[in-house]
């Protein structure tokens, strides 16, 4: 073996891929029983695709990790839609990203583009500079459309206030002046058509790979010192030498429901204020799958002290980024060790920008071998 790489998700099995193909043999090792790490989907109980850990959609502005991917899956075109129910809106649900629907039927106006846009600038709160995601979301659409849609919201789902987080989590965000209630604008969005798992299996099926799962980085690391490509949590990697590096957690509850056709009208519906849950998902938006009943998925955040709690989210905030660095700067002073993905560089990837942080990784490793 000439690599070994530690994780099966986005990050470990693209890697594993470009190696195989440049002639390397790979070990991928993944201490769950399956692939595809957080991309992980499987068919339930009643037959209905559901993604293990949480709905992903994939969405990518890049043409070259579109293509690459295509290598391996055909693909479903979908648009995700998402709308909200905040608190005293009598239970009524509302696009989001806010844009001129969400405006007008909250607020039973009848603004057009431009005057959805004068709305904005009479309720929002200018900030400067904006650093924190408070700053974000009031400088964008003022204190009502924040307490309403966002302030409980990222409460539930982090466990902190919107102004002890970076701006970036809620500039994911963006807010339309315009009746688009796409959650994303990307220029291409799809869904792997036979599912995230069937993609990977494409992925790994390569001579110069080989796949062990249910297999803790712990249990080799001490006899292995071959290169290794590490896409566990990085903190982890270094035995929380400078302290843990904080994580979200989430539980997914996940519900079948016979019998019902159709649960909700959009892919997934966002609860800001009500309920422990942040957001239901129904799978059968996403997958276009027709069966007599539905599976559905609640998200409910928790810290990482819940029993078998697993690390989702980094937690962008400056306290935690200083921590990162220190870590960061252990992890670059090794030589035959590479960090990479969500939980190994502490970033708030999105699954097509680890198939780009993994290329480039890839190209950096072929270009300069092994020592
Ligand atoms: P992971 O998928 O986490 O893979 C890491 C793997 O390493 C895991 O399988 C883990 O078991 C393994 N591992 C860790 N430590 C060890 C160890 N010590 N020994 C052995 N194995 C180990 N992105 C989108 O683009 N669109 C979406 O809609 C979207 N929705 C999301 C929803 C949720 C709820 C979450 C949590 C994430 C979502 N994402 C989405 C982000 C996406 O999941 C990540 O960008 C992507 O999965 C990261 O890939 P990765 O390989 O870095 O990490
Ligand atoms: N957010 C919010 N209300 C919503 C949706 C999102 O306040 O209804 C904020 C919240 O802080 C969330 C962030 O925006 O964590 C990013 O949302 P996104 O849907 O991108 O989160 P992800 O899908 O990564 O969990």
């Amino acid at each position: 073996m000439d690599t070994l790489i530690v994780g099966a998700g986005f990050a470990g099995a693209v890697t594993a891929r470009e190696l195989a193909e440049a002639g390397e043999r790979v070990l991928v090792i993944d201490k769950r029983a399956n692939i595809a790490g957080n991309a992980y989907d499987r068919l339930d109980a009643s037959g209905v695709l559901i993604h293990e850990y949480g709905p992903h959609i994939f969405h990518t502005n890049s043409e070259r990790v579109f293509e690459w991917l295509s290598r391996f899956t055909e693909w479903r075109p979908y648009e995700h839609r998402v709308l909200a129910v905040p608190n005293a809106a009598d239970g009524r649900a509302f696009p989001l990203p806010i844009n001129r629907t969400t405006i007008n039927s909250l607020y039973g106006l009848d603004l057009d583009e431009a005057g959805v846009a004068a709305y904005l600038e009479r309720v929002r709160e200018p900030r400067e500079p904006i650093r924190t995601s408070e700053d974000v979301v009031l400088n964008s659409v003022g204190r009502d459309l924040c307490e309403r849609f966002f302030r409980g919201y990222t409460r539930k789902q982090w466990g902190l206030d919107l102004s002890e987080l970076a701006g970036g989590v809620a500039a994911r965000i963006p807010t339309r002046t315009n009746d688009d209630d796409r959650y994303f604008t990307d220029r291409f969005q799809a869904m792997p058509a036979e599912g995230y798992t069937r993609m990977f299996e494409r992925m790994l099926d390569h001579p110069g790979i080989e796949v062990r799962t249910g297999v803790e980085y712990a249990r080799v690391a001490d006899t292995d010192r071959r290169r290794t490509v590490f896409t566990g949590p990085v903190d982890e990697y270094y035995g929380q030498r400078f302290g843990a590096l904080p994580y979200r957690s989430l539980r997914f509850e996940h519900e079948h429901l016979p019998g019902t056709a159709q649960f909700q009208p959009v892919g997934t519906v966002n609860y800001p204020n009500d309920h422990a849950w942040t957001r239901i998902t129904e799978f059968k938006h996403l997958s276009g799958q027709q069966h007599a009943g539905t599976s559905v998925v609640r998200e409910i955040p928790q810290g990482m002290d819940a029993p078998g709690a697993e690390p989702y989210y980094p937690i962008p905030n400056p306290a935690n980024e200083a921590l990162y660095k220190r870590y960061e700067a252990l992890a670059e002073a090794e030589t035959e060790v590479f960090f990479l993905g969500r939980l190994a560089q502490y970033r708030y990837y999105n699954m097509d920008q680890v198939v780009a942080a993994a290329l480039a990784l890839a190209q950096r490793l072929v270009d300069r071998p092994s020592a």
